[in-house]
């Protein structure tokens, strides 16, 4: 049942070689029991076939490669899967990205804090639905359970993820900037955000968007908030001088933030 954990070449005792995979497995993958059930549940709904694997860990989830071998025997097909850490101090300033009455009180508990961390992940599953609905390039969510997310993964055949717009290196042909055909395609899919989303991305740089062949592709999207939010306009300015700053270090001749505020709102 522990055979879906990867990524582990060394061997260990005969005997113990099962737990002893699982329990390094467990300290690789930092997860805890409530994760691999939930995992599990997935492997046994057909959901994933094996997970991979951390593609990137960072400070509020870890990302893991997955793959699904369809019962049809056509080809696996890849996944990204979006796990949410439940440890409490992370957490600390989110609420500014919550609208409305706080459902939970400061100085949390641990069923608090579960509870805050699946808000968080549900968040982001609706939000790439939006997305996705409104044909903006993003994973597209498949599964939510609790913390856990299943999304499309964004990369090749070969289950190499897209890198990252901050890592992406394009090719130079003709004498134009080659960033600034990309710069455009980005402030399109912020207004589209905006005007067909209802959305701010509320997180948006280079280290939220995935390039591959001259298209972007926006993650991360757990914080992002509606018009509504009372910070809202806030958090698009804060976007737009991020991605105005890295495409001018690119050499961009960028729009002034004014006017691209109004490009976007208006
Ligand atoms: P943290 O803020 O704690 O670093 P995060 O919330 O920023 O985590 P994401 O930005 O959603 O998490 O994802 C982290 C990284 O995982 C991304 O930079 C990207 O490289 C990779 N990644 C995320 N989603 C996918 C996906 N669907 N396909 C391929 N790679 C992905
Ligand atoms: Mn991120």
């Amino acid at each position: 049942d522990d055979d879906f954990w990867h990524g582990d070449d060394r061997t260990g005792e005969v005997k113990d070689k099962d737990k002893d995979k699982a329990d390094r497995a467990t300290n690789e993958l930092v997860m805890d029991q409530r994760t691999r059930m939930i995992l599990l549940k997935m492997i046994s709904r057909g959901i994933v076939s094996e997970v991979h694997g951390a593609i990137s860990t960072g400070k509020e989830a870890n990302v893991y490669g997955a793959v699904l071998d369809p019962l049809d025997g056509t080809r696996p097909l890849h996944r990204a899967i979006k796990i949410y850490k439940t440890a409490i101090l992370v957490f600390k300033d989110r609420e500014r990205y919550i609208t409305g009455e706080h459902r939970f009180k400061r100085g949390a508990n641990k069923k608090n804090n579960r509870e805050m961390v699946k808000q968080w992940a549900e968040k982001e599953f609706r939000n790439l639905k939006r997305l996705h609905a409104a044909s903006i390039p993003c994973p597209e969510p498949l599964e939510l359970k609790s913390h856990v997310l299943v999304m499309e993964f964004l990369g090749n055949k070969r289950g190499y993820a897209y890198p990252r717009l901050r890592d992406a290196t394009l090719s130079d042909e003709g004498t134009e900037n080659p960033w600034r055909p990309v710069y455009i395609q980005l402030l399109g899919i912020m207004r589209r955000l905006f005007r067909v989303c209802n959305l701010v991305h509320a997180d948006l740089s280079e280290y939220n968007i995935l390039y591959d062949k001259n298209k972007l592709y926006i993650i991360d999207v757990s914080q992002s908030v509606e018009h509504e939010h009372p910070r809202a306009l806030e958090f698009l300015r804060m976007d737009i001088k991020n991605v105005g700053d890295f495409f001018r270090r690119k050499g961009v001749d960028t729009l002034q933030d004014r006017a691209i505020f109004d490009f976007i709102t208006a």
